[in-house]
C-alpha cells in the first residue's frame, strides 16, 4: 500500500500545533494573531485560536510548540533549480532540503537556466520547461515544494508557443532577458502572450549576473510589464537609484529583492515602497544557487538585514517572504487562514541572542533559530541543523 493510500485508510489525519507563544500570520494587515493554537486537517488548516475554543479531539499528531513562535512556511520567489535536489551550478547535493533547514516550504522557478546544454530552440525549450513541470511536480525534494518549469523567452516564439506551454501545464516564466529576449519591445509582446494564458512572468532586472548575461536596465523593465520585478536590487549588479525609483513609481507590479543583490539598493527599493505606501508590493526571494552559492539561510537573512537596517517591524519583515508572496503569486500557502496549506516555521529566539524575544532579535539583526519545520500538516525536520540553535524548540506530543 502507497503512503497515501494508508493515510486514507487511516481516516483524516488531524494535526493540532499547541502552547504557541506567538503567532505570525503572514498579512501585512494583521501580522500578529491573538491565538496559541492551531489545526490541520489532511494538510490544510481547520482552525486558529485559544486551546480552550478549540476542538482538538481525534488528533493524529500533536506537537507542543514549547512557547515557540509559529509562522508560515517561508518562500522562496526566486530560484534556479535545474533536476531533483541537485544543482550543477555549485556542483552541490540536498541544496533544497538545507533550505528547509532554513524554514524554506515553497520554492518559484525563475528559470531552470543551469541546466547543463540548456536548448534554446523553440521546441526545446519549451521541453525543458514541460519536463521541469512534470519533475518538480511529482518529486518534493523533502517535502520542499518547488514550482519548477519556467522557459526563457527567445525571439522566435508565436503566441502559439504560449498556449502550447500554458495547455501543458506551465504556469511561470523564467527571468525575461536570460533568453535572446533583451529588448522591450519583443518582451512586452511576449510577456503578453503568456498573462494571456495564465502565465505568470518575472525580468531580470540590473546588470549581467554572469559572463554571457546582459543589462536590462529601467525601460526594458517598465515596457516588459512583467507581473514581477526580478530582483529589483540587481543580480548581483543594481541598476542606478534613480532607475530603481523609476521601477518603484513606473509600473504596480511586484518588486522582488533578492539576498544574491546589491544590499544597499535592497535597503533602497524597501524604503521607496515605505515610502509609497506600497509595502504589499516587495516579496523576497534568493537567486540561488548562483555565483554567490546556496544560502539556506538566505531567506531568513534578508528578513533580518530588512528588519534590522530597513527599520521594519520584525512581524512585518516576515510578511515579504510569506503572504505578499503567496498573494502575487497565488499561492494556496503563505497565511495562516483556515482553508490554507498548513506549512509552517516555529522558531525562537537564537540561543545567547541579545534580543529578548523572537522579534527583538530579528530587529538587532540576528537570525531566529528554527525549532520545527511543517509542510501540509505533516513534521519535515525538526531543530534545524543549518539555524543558530533555538532556545526552546517544539516536542512531538503524539504522532
Ligand atoms: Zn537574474
Amino acid at each position: 500500500m502507497s503512503h497515501e493510500a494508508a493515510t486514507q485508510a487511516a481516516g483524516p489525519q488531524k494535526t493540532v500545533i499547541r502552547n504557541i507563544g506567538l503567532l505570525l500570520s503572514g498579512a501585512l494587515e494583521n501580522p500578529i494573531l491573538d491565538a496559541d493554537t492551531v489545526v490541520a486537517v489532511d494538510g490544510r488548516i481547520t482552525g486558529i485560536g485559544r486551546a480552550k475554543d478549540i476542538d482538538a479531539e481525534g488528533a493524529t499528531t500533536i506537537i507542543d510548540a514549547k512557547g515557540c513562535a509559529l509562522a508560515p512556511g517561508l518562500i522562496d520567489s526566486h530560484v534556479h533549480p535545474v533536476a531533483g535536489d541537485w544543482t550543477p551550478r555549485q556542483s552541490q547535493l540536498g541544496w533544497i532540503d538545507s533550505n528547509l533547514n532554513g524554514g524554506i516550504t515553497t520554492m518559484i522557478s525563475a528559470g531552470e537556466v543551469h541546466t547543463p546544454g540548456r536548448p534554446r530552440d523553440v521546441i526545446g525549450l519549451k521541453a525543458l520547461a514541460i519536463s521541469a513541470q512534470r519533475q518538480f511536480a511529482n518529486f518534493r525534494p523533502s517535502g520542499v515544494k518547488v514550482h519548477a518549469g519556467a522557459p526563457c523567452i527567445e525571439p522566435e516564439m508565436t503566441e502559439q508557443d504560449f498556449k502550447d506551454l500554458a495547455d501543458s501545464g506551465v504556469k511561470l516564466l523564467g527571468e525575461v532577458g536570460l533568453g535572446g529576449v533583451k529588448d522591450g519591445p519583443t518582451a512586452r509582446r511576449m510577456v503578453a502572450w503568456a498573462r494571456k494564458y495564465g502565465i505568470q512572468s518575472t525580468i531580470h532586472t540590473g546588470g549581467p549576473s554572469i559572463p554571457g548575461s546582459g543589462l536590462i536596465d529601467k525601460d526594458v523593465v517598465l515596457e516588459a510589464d512583467t507581473d514581477v520585478v526580478g530582483h529589483i536590487n540587481g543580480g548581483h549588479t543594481a541598476l542606478p537609484d534613480k532607475q530603481i525609483r523609476c521601477i518603484c513609481e513606473g509600473c504596480k507590479r511586484g518588486l522582488e529583492i533578492v539576498h544574491n543583490g546589491n544590499e544597499r539598493a535592497a535597503l533602497y527599493a524597501l524604503r521607496t515602497a515605505i515610502e509609497m505606501k506600497e509595502l504589499e508590493r516587495v516579496i523576497l526571494g534568493t537567486d540561488a544557487p548562483a555565483g554567490s552559492g546556496v544560502q539556506p539561510l538566505g531567506i531568513l537573512r534578508m528578513i533580518s538585514m530588512l528588519s534590522a537596517l530597513g527599520d521594519l517591524p520584525a512581524e512585518k519583515a516576515i510578511c515579504l517572504a510569506t503572504g505578499n508572496t503567496a498573494r502575487m503569486r497565488k499561492l494556496d500557502c503563505g497565511l495562516i487562514e483556515t482553508g490554507r496549506a498548513a506549512d509552517f516555521v516555529l522558531m525562537d529566539t537564537a540561543q545567547h541572542s541579545a534580543g529578548e524575544t523572537l522579534l527583538e532579535s530579528i530587529r538587532l539583526g540576528d537570525l531566529p533559530g528554527i525549532g520545527m519545520v511543517v509542510i501540509d500538516g505533516q513534521v519535515r525536520c525538526q531543530r534545524s541543523r543549518n539555524t543558530p540553535p533555538a532556545k526552546r524548540v517544539p516536542t512531538i506530543e503524539k504522532s
